[in-house]
């Protein structure tokens, strides 16, 4: 390494004086120390990119330093907190000063968009491995959480499923798209934009949220088990972009990949959640101030199990073996 471990933080991660004034000591102690106000419960939760495994080898550094910062936000935003600091912990097999430039300039573009700090890490060699660890608030006892789904609640999803499948299929040669509709899709799935603001907005309005990183059945899945209820889905209302609209409107269990793809596949990372049917108006006024579009897609039940059905009454069965594996998508 000609760059120091030292000198790689310094011209790349530290950036002189702390940009949020609850940061007592960012990087260069042994600890960073934060103010935390009083009234404010602290959210934390962390998330591991890995080469390979969580993005093409060949995504580009900008694009991977954005979504490592983008998922954890996006965990924030299902919690209703509102993301404050975060620490890196990054693993690199060499030091490449044209891809620690393009990293940083991707990571720190979104951390300046929601304000918030780098205050701390580690740096290590090895395969190429990305962990981030956010800290967020919410007023004391408002989180959101997985387990607060009640029976009669109406399931909502925010902005359009299925966009980032479609790209990451494109790029294996599963499918193939016109340029345009690639380009969009492939910027959904290298650039989430993370709910921060909706998941601030619907802390007093849902009664439970989950981000869909791993697809909307398992992530809804979650929901249910978690609050010990079951759910019905109406297949037909999950919303998509017009492209993937164009190809499965009117088509049901007789056009199963499609589907496969847009109740399966992850890294959409928008807000799964559900709310009391009072509370429909309030969440849409709420949701529409932000631009953010929502729609309905089922409903919480007693009975246990998730039923998912096609307009035409015909039930939708998720693939065995999970969601992960589209190899048969056209
Ligand atoms: P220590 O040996 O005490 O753990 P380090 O030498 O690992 O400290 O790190 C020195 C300082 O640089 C610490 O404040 C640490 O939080 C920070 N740091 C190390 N790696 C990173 C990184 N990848 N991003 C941000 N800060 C980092
Ligand atoms: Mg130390």
């Amino acid at each position: 390494m000609a760059l120091s471990e030292f000198d790689l933080i310094n011209r790349y991660f530290r950036r002189g004086a702390a940009r949020r004034g609850d940061v007592l000591q960012g990087i260069g102690d042994d600890g960073a120390v934060v103010l935390t106000p009083p009234g404010q419960d602290l959210v934390v939760s962390m998330d591991t990119l890995v080469e390979g495994i969580h993005f093409p080898v060949e995504t580009n550094a900008e694009d991977i330093g954005y979504k490592a910062l983008a998922v954890n936000l996006s965990d924030m935003a299902a919690m209703g907190a509102e993301p404050a600091w975060f620490t890196l912990s990054l693993t690199l097999p060499e030091v490449d000063l044209d891809w620690l430039e393009g990293f940083s300039t991707g990571l720190f573009c979104l951390a300046d968009e929601f304000s918030v700090e780098l205050i701390g890490g580690d740096t290590s060699r090895g395969p190429l491995s990305i962990t981030v660890a956010v800290h967020g608030l919410v007023p004391h006892g408002g989180a959101l959480y997985r387990h607060g789904a009640r029976a009669g609640d109406f399931i909502y999803v925010t902005g359009e499923l299925g966009d980032a499948g479609l790209a990451l299929r494109a790029m294996q040669h599963a499918l193939e798209l016109p340029p345009q509709v690639y380009a969009a899709a492939l910027a959904r799935l290298n650039r989430p934009r993370p709910r921060v603001r909706e998941g601030g907005a619907l802390r007093d309005i849902a009664h439970a949220a989950v981000d869909i990183s791993d697809g909307l059945l398992s992530d809804l899945g979650h929901i249910l088990h978690a609050s010990g209820v079951g759910a019905s889905v109406d297949v037909g209302a999950v919303p998509v972009t017009p492209w993937l609209h164009g190809n499965i409107a009117g088509t049901t269990g007789d056009n199963r990949n499609w589907w496969d793809l847009v109740l399966g596949a992850g890294d959409d990372y928008e807000l799964c959640f559900t709310a009391a049917r009072e509370r429909q108006q309030a969440l849409e006024t709420a949701l529409s101030r932000l631009s953010c579009p929502c729609t309905r897609i089922g409903v919480i039940e007693t009975a246990p199990g998730l039923r998912c059905r096609f307009r035409d009454g015909r039930e939708y069965e998720a693939p065995p073996g999970g969601y992960d594996h589209f190899t048969n998508v056209r």
